[in-house]
C-alpha cells in the first residue's frame, strides 16, 4: 500500500468517488489516483515523494509551469493585502485590458469564478439578448456542467460513457439541439427547422474535450454566418484553449487571421494562472445586457477576487510570445516522439492538434477523428496501459484518451527527457 492508496481509501469514506471532480478517480484506466503534495516548474511531487513530469498542468492553466517565481510573488503580495473585499478593484480592469488586448471583438468582460459559470452566462445573455430559447451545441464538446449543455459533452462525461446526466430535466434537455461537429449539413438542417427559435451556437473554439479536433477549414466562420443570418448569436467556448494554443487561444490561429470575430467569448484556466477565475467576454451591444446595466442577472461574491485577478495578471503578463513559440515547438517535438515510438510498436493511431494542444487516439490512422463518433470508435483500450506504463516511468498524463497534452514554458529539456525516455515502454504496452 503507498501513502495515495491509504489517502483515497480515506477520501472515498468522505466524498463521492474519493474526488471532487469525477475524471480524477482513474475510472477508465483503473488504478488508485496519485494524491499529490507539491509541485515545482514542469513537475509534480505525490505523498509518497515520487515526482512526475506534469502534462496535465492543472488540466490547463499552468501555462507557465508550477510556481512560476512572478505568479508566486504577484499572489504572495496579493495575500498580504487581504483575502477577499467583496468590491471592485484595479487588477479586474488590467486582467480585463490584457484579455481585450489580445482578442479582438471583446469591448466588456464579466468576470466569474469557473469556466461552467462563464458558458451558463454566456447562455443565459444569450437568450436574454435574442428572446430565443434553443441552444445548438456540439456532440463531444463539453462546456463545464451547467444542465442545458451536458448533453453528449466530451470530457469525463464522454470518459464514462454517458448520453448525459441525470437530474436534468427533459424539458432543459429540448431546449439543446445536439449536433455532429464538423458537419455543415447539419447545421443547416437544424437552422432550417429551428432558425427562429435559436438564441446561438456555442462551441469549443477547437474541440479538446473529445481528445481534439481540428475544425475544418472555415467551420467556425461558417458557423458565425449561419447563426448571423438566422438572428442568433456564436459562443465561442475558449475556456481550455484560451491563452494556451496561441496568445488569443485557438480564435488566434483562425478568427484573426481570417478575419472573423464570435459574439461572445468564454474563457478560463490560464486565464486565472491556477487559481478560480474565468470569464466571458463580446461586443458592448450584447455585454450591456448583463445586470446591472442590462436585464439579464448574473453575480459572483468571489468574483473577481484580488488573489485570482493578482495570479492572471502576472500569468498573461509573462505569457510571451516567446512562451508560446518555446510550447509550440515543444509540442512539435513530443507529437513527434509519441508517434514514433507508437510506430515502432506498430500501433495504429494518429495525432490531431489545435495549435499546440494535442491528443493520441488510436485505431484511427485511416480515417482520422473529425466528430465524436470517430473519437468513440477508436480503441481506447490502449490507452489504460499505456497511461499506467508512463505513470511508472514519472509521467503523469491525463488519466482519459479523450483529454489533451498540456505541455508549459518550464518543460525543460531534463524533464522531456524523462517523456521521451518513458515512452518506448508505453508503446509496448499499448501495443500488447
Ligand atoms: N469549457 C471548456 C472548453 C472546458 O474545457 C471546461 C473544463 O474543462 C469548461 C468549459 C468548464 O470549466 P470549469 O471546469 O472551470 O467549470
Amino acid at each position: 500500500m503507498t501513502v495515495s492508496d491509504d489517502l483515497f481509501e480515506r477520501a472515498r469514506t468522505l466524498m463521492p468517488g474519493g474526488v471532487n471532480s469525477p475524471v480524477r478517480a482513474f475510472g477508465s484506466v483503473g488504478g488508485s489516483p496519485r494524491f499529490m503534495v507539491g509541485s515545482d516548474g514542469p513537475y509534480l511531487t505525490d505523498a509518497d515523494g515520487k515526482d512526475y513530469v506534469d502534462l496535465v498542468c492543472s488540466w490547463g492553466p499552468m501555462l507557465l509551469g508550477h510556481k512560476h517565481p512572478a505568479v508566486q510573488e504577484a499572489v504572495h503580495s496579493a495575500v498580504d493585502r487581504g483575502l477577499s473585499f467583496g468590491t471592485s478593484t484595479p487588477d479586474e480592469s488590467a486582467l480585463a485590458e490584457l484579455v481585450m488586448q489580445r482578442f479582438g471583438g471583446v469591448d466588456r468582460l464579466r468576470m466569474v469564478s469557473t469556466g461552467t459559470e462563464a458558458t451558463m452566462t454566456a447562455v443565459r445573455l444569450a437568450r436574454g439578448y435574442t428572446g430565443r430559447d434553443l441552444i445548438v451545441k456540439f456532440a463531444g464538446c463539453y462546456h463545464g456542467h451547467l444542465d442545458s449543455l451536458l448533453a453528449s459533452a466530451g470530457s469525463g462525461v464522454a470518459t464514462m460513457a454517458l448520453p448525459g446526466s441525470a437530474g436534468v430535466t427533459e424539458a432543459t434537455a429540448a431546449e439543446t439541439l445536439v449536433v455532429p461537429y464538423n458537419d455543415r449539413a447539419a447545421i443547416e438542417a437544424v437552422f432550417a427547422e429551428h432558425g427562429d427559435s435559436i438564441a446561438a451556437v456555442i462551441t469549443e473554439s477547437a474541440p479538446a474535450n473529445m481528445g481534439v479536433v481540428t475544425p475544418g477549414e472555415g467551420f467556425n466562420k461558417f458557423l458565425l454566418d449561419t447563426a448571423h443570418a438566422h438572428g442568433a448569436l456564436l459562443i465561442v467556448d475558449e475556456v481550455l484553449t484560451g491563452f494556451r494554443a496561441s496568445d488569443a487561444g485557438y480564435w488566434g490561429l483562425s478568427g484573426r487571421v481570417e478575419g472573423w470575430t464570435p459574439d461572445l467569448f468564454t474563457f478560463g484556466k490560464v486565464i486565472g494562472g491556477g487559481l478560480p477565475t474565468a470569464g466571458l467576454g463580446g461586443r458592448a451591444e450584447v455585454m450591456d445586457h448583463l445586470a446591472p446595466t442590462g436585464p439579464v442577472y448574473q453575480a459572483g461574491t468571489l468574483s473577481g477576487n484580488p488573489i485570482a485577478m493578482a495570479a492572471g495578471v502576472a500569468t498573461l503578463t509573462h505569457a510571451t510570445p516567446e512562451v508560446y513559440a518555446q510550447i509550440d515547438a515543444l509540442s512539435l517535438e513530443l507529437q513527434q516522439a509519441v508517434s514514433g515510438a507508437l510506430n515502432a510498436e506498430g500501433v495504429d493511431h494518429s495525432i490531431q492538434t489545435a495549435g499546440n494542444l494535442f491528443s493520441v487516439s488510436f485505431g484511427t490512422s485511416e480515417r482520422g477523428v473529425h466528430d465524436y463518433a470517430d473519437a468513440q470508435a477508436q480503441e481506447a483500450f490502449r490507452y489504460a496501459p499505456f497511461f499506467h506504463s508512463m505513470l511508472d516511468s514519472g509521467v503523469y498524463l491525463a488519466p482519459s484518451v479523450f483529454e489533451a497534452w498540456f505541455l508549459s514554458a518550464a518543460h525543460d529539456d531534463v524533464a522531456m527527457q524523462r517523456v521521451y525516455d518513458a515512452l518506448p515502454a508505453a508503446a509496448r504496452a499499448a501495443a500488447a
